[in-house]
């Protein structure tokens, strides 16, 4: 059986949140806002723990997230690519990144269309510090799980599309508390959960 990877979201808890979560054996987990990610990833830089930065990024925040995560899975244009692959610190690992897919096609949604996804696959995959593992996407909320499906097969098969062009990707990061069992049963490798391990958030995200 494939083993799906739990991604603890944590933004907007207290480190101490964290601490307690690492102490019953979880080592992933996921910010969304740059300074708030980076001051936990260094208060609990001893614990050993895994870092995902899976929130909104904007070019002038590159810096911060490119040498204090192991993960980026928010990519959706070339130009942030860049920047991460040049300020990633030589001596660290290459940063572990996923492209983020819009797969509801609605305009305000982030994330590359499925028509542009291929070029900037191949595009991110040559960049020397960043090492493409997969695709992400936040389709909108709903309630209907047949939709919900659709939406998460439409990104594995994607991904299914690339690997056909030579572009073997292992990572479908997809799958959030309200809809992780539809993202599991159509093929996600990584679920990013927040509510359902640390409870309702007291301000929104
Ligand atoms: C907040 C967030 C999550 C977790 O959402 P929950 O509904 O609390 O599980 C997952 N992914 C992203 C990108 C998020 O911003």
């Amino acid at each position: 059986m494939d083993e799906v990877k739990l991604l603890a979201v944590s933004k907007t808890w207290p480190a101490d949140a964290v601490r307690s979560a690492a102490a019953a054996g979880q080592r992933a987990f996921g910010e969304n806002y740059v300074q708030e990610g980076v001051a936990k990833v260094e208060a609990l830089a001893g614990l050993g723990l895994e870092w995902h930065f899976i929130g909104p990024l904007q070019s002038n925040k590159t810096r911060l997230v490119a040498n204090h995560f192991a993960w980026v899975h928010s990519i959706d244009r070339l130009r942030i690519a860049q920047r991460l692959s040049e300020q990633r610190d030589v001596h660290l690992p290459p940063l572990q990144v996923c492209l983020q897919v819009n797969v509801s096609g609605e305009d305000s949604k982030s994330g590359v269309s499925p028509d542009e996804l291929p070029e900037l696959a191949r595009a991110v995959a040559a960049l020397p510090r960043l090492s493409l593992r997969g695709l992400m996407a936040i389709p909108e909320p709903t309630p209907d799980t047949a939709l919900q499906r659709r939406r998460f097969a439409q990104l594995r098969q994607l991904r299914d599309q690339l690997a056909g062009q030579g572009l073997v990707l292992d990572t479908l990061s997809m799958g959030m508390s309200d809809d992780l069992e539809a993202a599991i049963a159509e093929g996600s490798t990584m679920v990013r959960v927040g509510t359902a391990i640390f409870g309702t958030r007291s301000y929104p995200a």
